[in-house]
């Protein structure tokens, strides 16, 4: 019988996980470390180093012989550098493998080639990673072997951030330390910490590896630039939840099996929307280790794919006209007794807070609309967001009926009896019913919905890293905190402030309650009239960051500086440009030596056909309407090829920046769209024998 192997039995072998941490260290440093975890701090050097060689041990006897600060800059990718634990041999010759404290807690990688946004140009070039020591150490099975990864944040010598990692923590502690304010004023003296929950639901494409290389536009852009219409796509809707195919269903149990390894919960699996496309979604953790985790989804969906002869496209939009991949970023806050806050609670007393709690919410998402959007912007990104797919780039809470309901009362009526009982606040709005989730009403077209028990953002593209969204979720909701906290405190009658507080965030922050169809033209009109922001790219939304209302926000949290901010938005920009300037040239350079090489081939062979037969002295009325209808579609191919060439090289010369990046947003892009067009067509005239790459068809119904 075939061994089977249960999760079980694998969880988490690959991680340095606390239980194995218990084992291994001696009494006190194992409670130090706890302290650190769980209070913030550093370890002492003398308990670095025996964490260190513990560490050390246990990778070794796992066939672990480098070590790698594993860590996220912004380029949105996980970065690694590997050291083996080799020293200097002794006089006789021999050699010891070591590990220290010092390397364990400090690397420095050399840092001046990641993207910086000028930031490290100003002050030094180096760069250090400090483990993060919240988030266990893992092994990673690679073609090199064996190596220890140590999850890192990355900041510059004088400590900006720069990467993905370090706001998050940053903003994950502000937002602890608001939401006990909130906490402590309904009585809860127990909890020390609350902190953000979430879950990733990762979309991706899988197709055959030896399909996709023969198109340079997955090589290099990880999605296609041209592309026909299959003339079936997912109008039938037999794909979602579909039956899995063997070929992808055994891809699908050797990825759960090595992320169970490496201690990720993979729960669920099943075929999206799209032919070829599948979603993985864990279970839900704390947002920082959710981030490391789903970096690590990502790069395990990837590496596993060649061993099947697949390859793992996680870009937004890899086909054109067949559905995108997004990532759903579920997001709630529990307390550290294990109380999650955005649950509505059974009792009017939970009711109450959590009302507050709501109103918040919808106040942080309503002021900062353009931050979350900008949030979840990417370059591939634009092609769902308010492009033709979904969800809108216009941002929006959906509450469900029950929850909308509860929000028009309160507004239109205030109703609301204040009554205190032996000390104990019982209820601000005793007139409210209980509530009960509302399991049926699904809303999928809301870019941000509440789902019973927690928010789901929809907006956040496939490939992108979870860290930035969560960032500012964190960031702004800590601000609503914090201020509704400064004026409870100060309130003589708390249960008449909390009552008030809440009728007045909800009735200023309503426009952004949407439950309706989020795709709908209507929607764009009517959010227009409520004045919310519609951005329509990353290039316009980038500037998000920089506003002033961002900036005090951040660095009235210590979440970012503003240079560190305005890095980040310069970043933004030069990585559209190089984006869009790399598309353009495998644009370039397919419909030069390929599709047109191709379309003139055939153009010949036609042309040779209709010599031939009228030689012969018959009738070539057919192949000379092919060849009339193929020789001005390969002009009008030329004319856009030249067109796009000049743009690109127009655009290329700017200095990089901002009106360089608007520059390839505005003609390049065009130019793009252009030039796919006719090629497209091209395709409906050419043998198909002659076609120079694989075809829709052939990838995404063919895996
Ligand atoms: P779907 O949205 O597809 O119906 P689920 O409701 O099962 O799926 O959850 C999707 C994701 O949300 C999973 O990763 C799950 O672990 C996560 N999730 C569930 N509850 C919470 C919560 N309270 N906080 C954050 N994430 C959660
Ligand atoms: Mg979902």
């Amino acid at each position: 019988m075939k061994e089977r192997v249960t999760a079980e039995a694998i969880f988490a072998e690959n991680v340095f996980t606390l239980d194995k941490m218990r084992r291994r260290l001696p009494k006190e440093a194992y409670r130090e470390v706890m302290q650190v975890i769980s209070q913030g701090g550093e370890l002492s050097p003398a308990t670095a180093d025996i964490v260190a060689k513990a560490m050390k041990d246990w990778a070794m006897e796992k066939g672990a012989s480098h070590y790698s600060h594993w860590f996220q800059p912004l380029t949105g990718i996980t970065a690694e550098k590997h050291d083996s634990f080799i020293t200097h041999p002794d006089a006789e010759g021999r050699m010891l493998m070591e590990f220290s404290g010092k390397e364990l807690i400090k690397g420095e990688p050399d840092a001046s080639s990641f993207p910086s946004g000028g930031l490290r140009a100003t002050f030094e070039a180096r760069g250090y990673t400090a483990w993060d020591i919240t988030s266990p150490a893992f092994i990673r099975e690679t073609a090199t072997g064996p190596i220890l990864c140590i999850p890192t944040a990355f900041c510059s010598y004088t400590g900006e951030a720069l990467d993905k990692k370090t706001p998050l923590l940053r903003s994950m502690e502000v937002l602890s330390q608001q939401a006990l304010r909130i906490l402590r004023l309904f009585g809860n003296k127990t909890a020390s910490k609350v902190i953000p929950m979430v879950g990733a639901e990762q979309e991706y494409f899988l197709v055959d590896q030896k399909k996709a290389l023969l198109r340079e536009d997955l090589i290099f852009c990880g999605r296609t630039l041209f592309g026909a219409q299959p003339p079936k796509g997912q109008e039938l809707e037999d794909h979602y939840f579909g039956i899995i195919r063997e070929r992808i269903g055994a891809y699908m149990k050797e990825l759960n099996e090595e992320l169970w390894q490496l201690g990720v919960t993979a729960k669920t699996q099943h075929n999206e929307a799209a032919p070829a496309q599948h979603e993985l979604a864990p279970i839900y953790e704390t947002a920082n280790i959710a981030t490391d985790h789903n970096q690590i989804v990502m790069e395990t969906m990837k590496r596993i794919a060649g061993r099947h002869g697949l390859r793992c496209l996680l870009h937004e939009k890899p086909f054109a006209g067949v559905n995108g991949s997004g990532k759903h970023n579920n997001w709630s806050l529990n307390t550290d007794t294990g109380i999650n806050l955005l649950n509505p609670g059974d009792t009017p007393n939970e009711n109450i807070q959590f009302l507050l709690i709501l109103a918040c919410i919808l106040k942080a998402v309503d002021t900062h609309a353009d931050l979350l959007r900008q949030s979840a912007s990417s370059v591939g990104n634009d092609h769902r967001l308010g492009a033709n797919e979904a969800p809108p780039a216009i941002i929006s809470v959906f509450l469900g009926e029950q929850l909308e309901d509860v929000v028009r009362q309160l507004i239109e009526t205030g109703m609301a009896a204040t009554c205190t009982t032996g000390g104990v606040m019982k209820t601000g709005v005793s007139t409210l019913p209980d509530f009960e989730k509302d399991a049926t009403d699904r809303n999928r077209t809301s870019p941000f919905a509440f789902t019973g028990n927690k928010f789901e953002f929809r907006m956040v593209g496939s490939s992108d890293s979870i860290g930035s969204p969560n960032t500012i979720l964190n960031a702004i909701v800590a601000e609503a905190f914090c201020e509704a906290a400064d004026r409870l405190e100060q309130a003589e009658d708390l249960d008449r402030a909390v009552h008030d507080l809440i009728k007045e965030y909800m009735s200023l922050h309503q426009r952004i309650i949407f439950n309706g169809n989020g795709y709908s033209r209507e929607w764009v009109e009517e959010a227009k009239r409520r004045g919310l922001p519609n951005i329509a790219s990353t290039v316009e939304a980038a500037c998000a960051l920089t506003t002033g209302k961002a900036v005090s926000l951040f660095e009235k949290f210590h979440i970012f500086t503003r240079a560190e901010l305005e890095s980040r938005e310069e970043i933004l920009y030069e990585t559209y440009a190089k984006t869009i300037h790399i598309e353009a040239l495998t644009m370039i350079d397919m419909a030069s030596k390929q599709i047109l090489p191709a379309a003139v081939g055939y153009s010949r062979t036609l042309a040779e056909t209709v010599a031939a037969l009228a030689g012969a002295g018959v009738e070539a009325d057919v192949p000379r309407k092919m060849l009339s209808e193929l020789m001005p579609c390969i002009t009008r191919v030329q004319k856009a090829l030249e067109i796009l060439k000049e743009e690109v090289k127009e655009a290329d010369a700017m200095e990089q920046g901002k009106e360089q990046a608007f520059c390839y947003r505005r003609k390049v892009v065009a130019a793009m769209e252009q030039l796919r067009k006719p090629a497209d067509e091209l395709e409906m005239l050419v043998d198909r024998k002659e076609w120079p790459f694989p075809t829709y068809a052939d990838l995404i119904f063919e895996v």
